[in-house]
């Protein structure tokens, strides 16, 4: 019986249409990785992931820095002028990142780019910071190759806002149903594993209303599998190739 309805589910999968890869803060669990850098973008786009997420959070003195914690090396990032910064290093070695380096970077790849806007103390500050990144993402060409996600419920509205008609927005947080986000017109939800297990329904829910959904971080065997026999869009993860072979026809 358990057996057909995990077929029953592989079906509904199949009838969603394909499922796609993101790697969490890049691929960064390989050799000469690290999280949140340049090369693991690259390593995201060198095993076809479809696309590859980072952090990104803006300094006192307006630059947009690529990192997942509000401070590195103890230096709350969001109070901090870019001098402090600049000279810090990632585990790999590499210079801590830019945004402007990382877009840099995936202009010469294909993977796309899943920016996630971190949620600012000061609001004002994260306005300008979803302002800042839009631009930027402009002036580089990137417009088709991005989407954005946040927990910032300020941050996803400005984003939606200021972005280019159509650019998917999605929100991290979980509280809100599909619906509710459908009324805002937010392209789907991007919700923890956590969340989508006490709420399953909500795919169905977001793929009735025409909204894609993603899950992170999926990282064991169990989880990957729940999600694509669910028919989840976006499986974001810590182990792209692992989810790569159980995807692949
Ligand atoms: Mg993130």
């Amino acid at each position: 019986m358990r057996k057909f309805w995990l077929m029953a589910m592989a079906v509904m999968a199949l009838t969603v249409g394909a499922q796609e890869v993101i790697c969490h803060r890049g691929y960064w669990d390989t050799e000469g990785s690290a999280q949140n850098s340049i090369r693991s973008l690259v390593k995201a786009d060198s095993i076809g992931a479809w696309g590859s997420e980072f952090d990104v959070w803006m300094t006192a003195d307006g630059v947009l820095v690529v990192n997942h914690d509000a401070s590195y090396q103890g230096v709350t990032i969001e109070t901090a002028k870019w001098k402090q910064l600049k000279d810090m290093r990632l585990k790999n070695g590499e210079p801590l990142p830019t945004l402007d380096q990382m877009l840099e970077c995936g202009k010469r790849l294909t993977t796309r780019l899943i920016v996630e806007m971190k949620p600012h103390k000061n609001k004002e500050q994260e306005k300008e910071a979803a302002r800042r990144i839009v631009k930027m993402v402009k002036d580089k060409g990137l417009e088709d190759r991005v989407e954005y996600i946040t927990f910032s419920y300020a941050g996803m509205k400005n984003l939606k806002e200021m972005a280019p008609l159509g650019t998917p927005v999605y929100y991290l947080n979980g509280e809100l149903s599909p619906a509710q986000l459908a009324e805002i017109d937010m392209a789907g939800i991007d919700y923890s594993i956590k969340v989508m297990r006490e709420h399953p329904q909500w795919i169905d829910e977001a793929h009735s209303l025409g909204m894609k959904v993603n899950v992170w971080t999926v990282n064991s065997d169990r989880d990957m599998e729940w999600c694509i026999n669910y028919g989840v869009d976006f499986i974001t993860t810590n182990a792209p190739e692992r989810l790569q072979q159980k995807l692949a026809p």
